[in-house]
């Protein structure tokens, strides 16, 4: 262990095996005060809204109104990377989900329906065997709520878009790394955006406070938020279907590795832990963070979770990797994944970048730099356990499909630097 820590402190690219991995996967499951039945709530939940996002957003129309991505293989990318990788590789274009082209349309879409539904089914406006659709009608009476959330810039963006939507007023507390293109879209969508010249942790901290003081506004806490991971989670059973029409199933022979880019946690934390409930220990999840903000690699590998910074060990938290630019980890998610996670690893900028220039290149698939992360586990995946030659290799691509021409552009020129 002080050998993985000292590589951190020393922002060297670096991987860690979990010890504390449990070998029973059920009941780590159940042990966290969050179920797999959680998870079959929250499918439930949004398909009873697929009338209304069919109805809202064009682009969900060919899913009928179900917020999903395509999944990909990307063989050409890994003889490209020439790291003699075993197994077939495969995308998660959350890069290309609907409303907001990021993973946030998992879990910020769904907290923000979630608190829709609580709101109307109280006030007795709506019953869960009703069409959804009309909700429309009580835009007027959801626009007595605000909805605060703090964010890097894509889960603002996820937030945002969607409450508005519905008619809620929205305070999106942004972080120094939020680009500006994510906040001019925000104000387009009517929302109130606040930007801090500090980090995450403190714009997070600012949107906490403002609704502390307004019981007519509902705070969407990333650091903690439950319903933000079952909202996550419900891919991994969407996978295994998109997996199986492919004709790939998973088992003990065939195993399925995952590589997650990991900013506070809920994301690939919720995703990981759908997997798993899914594949149980034929799904090995791996989280991936920037050399300079490895917070949850950091929370787990030292045990104290939220309790440790990044900036404790002397790091500055600086990336280009914006949705992963976090400093502390999510509480919840350390203490829920701490033994279902089968390791964590770490990548610089520059091989994000390299990886994102080679990715338009062999596949003309366009992320952000953050969506790149998880590639070193294709490059360390003997180190990470992967011997099988029948392994199926998947990267969670999570985010990129909303970034201007102009910027992925500058995005791809760097990256054909390290060429
Ligand atoms: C938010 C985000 C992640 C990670 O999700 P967390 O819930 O913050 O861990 C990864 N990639 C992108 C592009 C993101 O926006």
């Amino acid at each position: 262990m002080q050998e993985i820590m000292q590589k951190l402190k020393d922002m060297q690219e670096c991987y860690w095996l979990n010890p504390h991995l449990s070998n029973d996967v059920p009941s780590a499951l159940h042990s966290k005060g969050i179920t797999p039945e959680d998870i079959e709530d929250a499918r439930a939940r949004l398909n009873r809204f697929a009338t209304l996002l069919k109805i809202l957003f064009q682009e969900t129309r060919a899913t009928n109104g179900i917020i999903e991505s395509p999944l990909r293989c990307i063989n050409d990318f890994r003889d490209a990377l020439n790291a003699q990788i075993s197994g077939d590789v495969y995308i998660k274009l959350d890069s290309h989900l609907p409303i907001s082209g990021s993973i946030k349309a998992r879990g910020g879409i769904y907290e923000v329906l979630w608190y829709a539904e609580k709101l109307l089914l109280e006030q007795g406006r709506l019953r869960v065997d009703e069409d959804y659709a009309k909700i429309l009608e009580h835009r007027e009476f959801l626009g007595k709520y605000k909805i605060a959330v703090g964010s890097t810039g894509n889960l603002g963006l996820s937030i945002g878009i969607m409450s508005s939507k519905l008619g809620f007023k929205v305070e999106v507390h942004m972080s120094n790394d939020a680009k500006e293109w994510k906040k001019a879209m925000l104000k387009s969508h009517g929302c109130n955006v606040i930007t801090y010249d500090s980090d995450y942790g403190r714009a997070v901290e600012e949107g906490r406070r403002s609704a502390e003081s307004d019981e007519f506004c509902y705070f969407i806490d990333d650091e903690n938020s439950k319903n933000l991971f079952l909202g996550y989670s419900v891919a991994g059973k969407r996978l295994k279907a998109q997996l199986e029409s492919l004709d790939i199933i998973i088992s003990d022979e065939r195993p399925l590795y995952v590589y997650l880019p990991c900013g506070v946690g809920g994301g690939p934390g919720g995703v990981a832990y759908g997997l798993k409930s899914v594949f149980g220990a034929n799904v090995k999840c791996f989280f991936a963070e920037p050399t300079h903000s490895p917070c949850m690699f950091l929370g787990l590998l030292s045990g104290k979770h939220d309790a440790i910074s990044v900036s404790d060990i002397g790091l500055d938290n600086k990336t280009a990797a914006d949705g992963l630019a976090v400093g502390r980890a999510s509480k919840l998610v350390g203490h829920v994944m701490e033994n279902l996670i089968d390791g964590c690893f770490s990548i610089s900028d520059s091989n994000m970048y390299k990886f994102l220039a080679l990715m338009a290149k062999s596949e003309d698939i366009k992320l952000e730099p953050s969506a790149l992360a998880g590639v070193n586990g294709l490059i360390f995946s003997k180190n990470l356990g992967n011997t099988h030659k029948n392994a199926i290799h998947l990267l969670w691509a999570t985010g990129g499909n909303m970034v201007p021409d102009s910027q992925m552009r500058e995005y791809i020129k760097e990256g054909e630097r390290y060429l």
